[in-house]
């Protein structure tokens, strides 16, 4: 049986394929997907330019964790329903909704080469970090096939159910929304805190989401672009311009703290030197500061005495764990994340077919008019 998907190849060639085998159960913990939607994101983008994630499956010894080669299926934030279960399965059975966490790390590369890994667990595995695993990759980004199919394919491990009253194209945006609940929790946010987002792309969007889904009591979202700051506006942050005040743009952001001298907590989603001074510069004593931006190779100077004299803490957020999303699937289905919300995130739909021209290429090129488009193998 063979179905239709978006195969990537390398830099620029992501080709359109009818011929793709169908995934089986071939381990008793498999759990098969029929996908409903899969987003497409800035990481995908990313190799749509260059292979990072990609790199290592364009190498004979392929991918670190699993060995996979080129060609192998994009798409790493989706929702399904399952479709078949192997031998071992209890977490979820055919018919339910699911989303998977799609991070491949040291024990997923144990059930990939089952019988032939000496290689011990890295430290950050041992430790219960897997989201730094030395080795960490994604379904979809080269671990194994992704989502941008028909179906896909994961171990029991990864997937997890949702409750079929939330939509299943919501269902997909819980992936991007797991990046920043991982970032919320690692800079420690408490109900009642204020907090500083510095970008309104859709990790912006999606910070600002889950701190009004955990209580922040005011949300502050800069961003120069005006078409980006009115979207996180309308989802009810208070906008800031930059742009507006110059030299004096930290000074101002401060005043809009709490007590007027700054944030508990600030997040840079854009990845800038300005920005990541920004976000140090405009927390209060105490603050933390978290970095969830992806970097290109580029330092920042960096004052050490901005961090000691009110005793704040800079760190950086990688990917996600399966805790995270089951953190966003209680926010969900508890009603504290809004579905219409989430929902108002998503700027387009489109077929598989049309997944590289309408989506790959409509962000690049119209990047101001999209949050998330989400492909649909149905559509
Ligand atoms: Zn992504
Ligand atoms: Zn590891």
């Amino acid at each position: 049986m063979s179905m239709r998907g978006l195969q990537y190849h390398g830099a620029q060639d992501i080709r359109y394929n009818t011929e793709i085998p169908v995934p089986e159960v071939t381990n008793p913990n498999d759990v098969i997907v029929k996908v409903a939607y899969c987003g497409i994101c800035g990481t995908d983008l990313h190799e749509f330019e260059v292979p990072i994630f990609f790199a290592n499956a364009t190498t004979k010894e392929g991918d670190r964790i699993s060995g996979k080669q080129l060609p192998l299926v994009l798409g790493h934030e989706f929702s399904g329903i399952v479709q078949a279960v192997g031998a071992n399965v209890t977490k979820v059975t055919p018919g339910d909704h699911v989303v998977v966490e799609t991070t491949g790390h040291c024990s997923d590369r144990r059930e990939y080469f089952k019988y032939n890994t000496e290689e011990p667990e890295c430290q950050s595995c041992e430790l219960g970090y897997e989201n730094t695993c030395k080795d960490l990759n994604f379904l979809g980004l080269g671990v194994d096939n992704g989502a941008l199919a028909e179906y896909t394919k994961y171990h029991q491990d990864h997937v997890l159910k949702v409750d079929k009253k939330i939509p299943l194209d919501v269902d997909a945006l819980i992936e991007p929304l797991s990046v920043v609940y991982h970032a919320v929790e690692l800079a420690g946010f408490k109900e009642g805190e204020d907090a500083l987002v510095l970008g309104s792309g859709p990790i912006g969007l999606a910070t600002l989401l889950i701190l009004q889904a955990k209580g922040a009591s005011k949300v502050v979202v800069s961003e120069p672009a005006s078409v980006r700051r009115e979207q996180a506006v309308k989802l009810g942050a208070v906008g800031f311009n930059p742009f507006e005040f110059g030299e004096n743009a930290t000074e101002e952001l401060r005043k809009l703290g709490s007590r007027g001298q700054g944030f508990a907590k600030a997040f840079d989603c854009s990845g800038i030197p300005a920005t990541y001074t920004t976000s140090i510069h405009a927390l209060r004593a105490h603050g933390v500061a978290c970095n969830v931006a992806i970097w290109p190779h580029k330092s920042v100077a960096h004052y050490v005495m901005d961090v000691t004299l009110e005793e704040k803490t800079s760190v950086g957020s990688l990917g996600y764990q399966t805790k995270d999303f089951k953190g966003v699937i209680e926010l969900l289905e508890s009603g504290k994340l809004d579905v219409e919300k989430v929902k108002s995130l998503i700027t387009g739909k489109v077929g598989l077919k049309e997944g590289v021209t309408k989506g790959f290429k409509e962000l690049i090129e119209h990047k101001d008019k999209h949050i998330k488009i989400l492909v649909s193998p149905d559509l």
